[in-house]
């Protein structure tokens, strides 16, 4: 009898400022090998090439791989073809998914790489079987994705479910965007660090004016240790993500409220905060039996995510 062909294989690959990271995954979730390389920032030839020479070694040893599915931080088209922008990469107009399928000779699909997280998440972790979930991953700034009866908002331009630019007080603090009070400019790292540093430079005496640059896990920490800058901008992150949360809740009506990114991992008391404050709210329609979850997949979920729904 003949032998049954090997599974095939798909190649998933997260493209970040500070990581690029290739995992070789079967259709049920297996991650079958794993590669990193370093970043490089820049013209996106010189960061797709190792990329390319990574995969075709790869093709080399597995001869079933049949597709290529890349997560890139930024605005990526409906189509899963064209980076429109993408500030942490220094991209504007790059069609990527035409320049991989020329150096790999493989089909590729791009996703935003936050949409890769929540599709990993939903395929393979935490919102494992829901049709309605909502991730949200706060780091330096605050990201997030939507799958509504099952499907992933992309929107007419793929750049639905900006969850961090949606504005909690319009007279709140400037955010990158341009416009006042999004929800990224209380709760991205970035957002918590500006925000001390203002307070410090219009003379607020804190014990991390002493410091030679401020971070967030130096926020964190001084706000532990009673600091009352910190404590205050650490407050004021919590608080915002409830009313964040809340909105999203009552917006989408989710099974699941996956939260994740660095932020969360270096202090989890952040996802306890929220849950206490979503428990407080009145249990008005989507409100109602929602499972506020951490995300499970940690730095794998986007690469994970575009290998298993690339073709799909
Ligand atoms: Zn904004």
């Amino acid at each position: 009898m003949p032998k049954p062909p090997p599974p095939p294989l798909t190649i998933g690959v997260d493209i970040g400022g500070t990581h690029v990271r290739l995992l070789l995954v079967a259709d049920d979730g297996q991650v079958v090998n794993r590669a990193h390389l370093p970043a490089i920032a820049g013209d996106p030839t010189e960061v797709v090439r190792p990329v390319s020479v990574q995969v075709n070694r790869w093709r080399g040893a597995y001869p079933h791989i049949f597709r290529l599915g890349v997560a890139c931080a930024g605005w990526v088209d409906a189509d899963g073809r064209r980076v429109h922008q993408s500030p942490n990469l220094g991209w504007h107009d790059v069609r990527l998914a035409d320049l991989l399928e020329t150096l790999c000779r493989l089909p590729v699909r791009v996703e935003n790489d936050v949409n890769a997280a929540l599709l990993g998440e939903h395929a393979a972790g935490a919102a494992l079987g829901q049709r309605n979930c909502v991730a949200v991953f706060l780091g330096t700034g605050v990201g997030g994705g939507v799958i509504t009866d099952g499907h992933l908002m992309r929107g007419a331009k793929g750049a639905a479910a900006e969850v961090g630019h949606h504005v909690l007080d319009p007279n709140g603090p400037l955010c990158t965007c341009g416009r006042h009070g999004c929800w990224e400019a209380y709760s991205g790292g970035a957002g918590m660090v500006n925000r001390a540093r203002e307070a410090i430079a219009a003379g607020e005496k804190s014990s991390l004016a002493s410091l030679p640059a401020v971070t967030t896990a130096e926020i964190m920490a001084a706000a532990t240790a009673g600091d009352a800058l910190a404590k205050r901008i650490w407050g004021e992150a919590c608080r915002r993500s409830i009313q964040g949360m809340v909105n999203l809740a009552v917006l989408f009506d989710p099974e699941v409220m996956v939260v994740g990114g660095g932020v969360v991992a270096a202090n989890p008391t952040l996802l306890a905060c929220i849950k206490d404050g979503m428990d407080q709210e009145p249990p008005f329609a989507g409100l109602t039996d929602v499972h506020l979850v951490p995300a499970a997949l940690g730095d794998d979920a986007a690469a994970l995510g575009v290998a298993l729904t690339t073709g799909v």
